[in-house]
């Protein structure tokens, strides 16, 4: 199979879809990869690193896209590069395309064959190529938390391990799945007194038995969670209810009850945020203050580690984009159902039936 590696061209987007590494497998099995020059530089691959396992570099995107079979990519299409997919082309990336009629509509019209890393299941019941990403907001929220707390970056100057006879600082994850565990691993591991607030009696036992007394656990109500921040130095947003928009569970008029120069981390912002206060940011301008508390409202943290990321996208994606190359697209989907969850366009129609209820589009 002919398969394009496009360079991403969303702001501050560094991560890429395949590494050298991926492209030689590719290669190896048969297939010729064409990579747009200048595609992994952001993740740290050189052009150099990806001719001398075989690909072919190359500067015309649209010539990519004109000869190839399949479209690897990490982010969604953007509306400059709707007119370069042709009829029956694989693409084979993130689409979210739930919240995107424009991007759908697009890829119906051009029958385009979409297969999105976010929809495609495993058989233990997760999504596969969306917990790394996860695990990796989880940790850099308590990272970056960690630095806004600093004095030159707008917070109280608390350092979170504290030192001998000086407070730890206090950490609140309210959400404690993947990416709340993954936050509070290094919250511990940076020697804070960290508090979880759940609404899942069993996902607070799961944290009782895997970090003892070091974590303070707390079911997720109003009272709890006022009790919490109002002792917080940092606080972690980081639920999720599958398929709708984050529960607002902080009030503007809380933030009174919090620290002057405190610090918000709310990774659950790309689905509107679980503070009142919220509003999207990027990484170029990161964070704001409402009410004296310092805001970090990053939608896609993982670009900001764009090696660690495109290192463990790419280690899930990896197995399926070579089955689609290897077999065939119906094929492969025809063999793995977790594969064909992840089909979201098939000439001209939807394929996901919740993305498609999302669209308000039959299905
Ligand atoms: P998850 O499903 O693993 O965990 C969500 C947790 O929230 C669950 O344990 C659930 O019980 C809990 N929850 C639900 N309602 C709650 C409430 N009212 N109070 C307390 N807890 C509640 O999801 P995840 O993978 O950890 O993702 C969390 C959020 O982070 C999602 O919105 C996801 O999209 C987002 N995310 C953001 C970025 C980013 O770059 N900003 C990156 C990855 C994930």
């Amino acid at each position: 199979m002919k398969i394009g590696l496009i360079k991403e061209i969303k702001v501050h987007e560094y991560r890429v879809g395949l590494t050298p590494s991926c492209v030689e497998a590719y290669v190896q099995n048969g297939h010729t990869v064409f990579v747009e020059k200048d595609a992994g530089i952001g993740a740290g691959f050189e052009n150099s690193e990806y001719e001398a396992v075989g690909a072919i570099i190359e500067a015309d995107k649209k010539k990519i896209f004109d000869e190839s079979e399949m479209i690897v990519k990490v982010k969604e299409p953007l509306p400059e590069e709707y007119d370069l997919f042709h009829e029956g082309q694989i693409l084979y990336t993130y689409l979210h395309i739930a919240a995107d009629k424009p991007q759908a509509q697009m890829l119906l019209d051009k029958k385009v064959k979409a297969v999105a890393y976010e929809t495609i299941t495993s058989p233990e019941g997760g999504l596969p190529c969306l917990t790394p990403m996860s695990e990796i907001a989880g940790r850099l929220a308590a990272q970056e938390g960690a630095k806004y707390l600093e004095k030159p970056f707008g917070g109280r100057g608390v350092l979170l391990g504290g030192v001998p006879g000086v407070q730890r600082g206090n950490v609140v994850i309210i959400g404690g799945g993947i990416v709340g565990l993954n936050a509070c691993k290094m919250a511990v591991g940076l020697g804070a007194n960290v508090t979880v607030l759940d609404i899942s009696a069993s996902r607070l036992a799961f944290y009782d038995d895997l970090f003892g007394s070091q974590v303070n656990t707390l079911f997720s109500n109003r009272a709890n969670i006022l009790k919490a921040i109002k002792e917080a130095d940092l606080v972690i947003g980081a639920v999720l209810i599958p398929g709708a928009a984050a529960p607002k569970l902080v009030r503007k008029d809380d933030l009174k009850l919090m620290k002057k120069s405190s610090v918000i981390v709310d990774v659950a912002i790309d689905q509107g945020g679980c503070f009142e206060t919220s509003k999207a940011t990027y990484h170029d301008n990161p964070t704001f203050v409402v009410n004296d508390v310092v805001h970090y409202c990053v939608a896609n943290m993982p670009g900001a580690v764009s090696l660690t990321s495109t290192l463990a996208l790419t280690a899930t994606t990896l197995r399926h984009g070579l089955a689609i190359a290897n077999k065939g697209l119906e094929k492969a989907l025809s063999d793995d159902k977790h594969l064909l969850n992840g089909l979201n366009t098939y000439d001209g129609k939807l394929t996901n039936e919740a993305v498609a209820k999302s669209l308000g589009i039959a299905y």
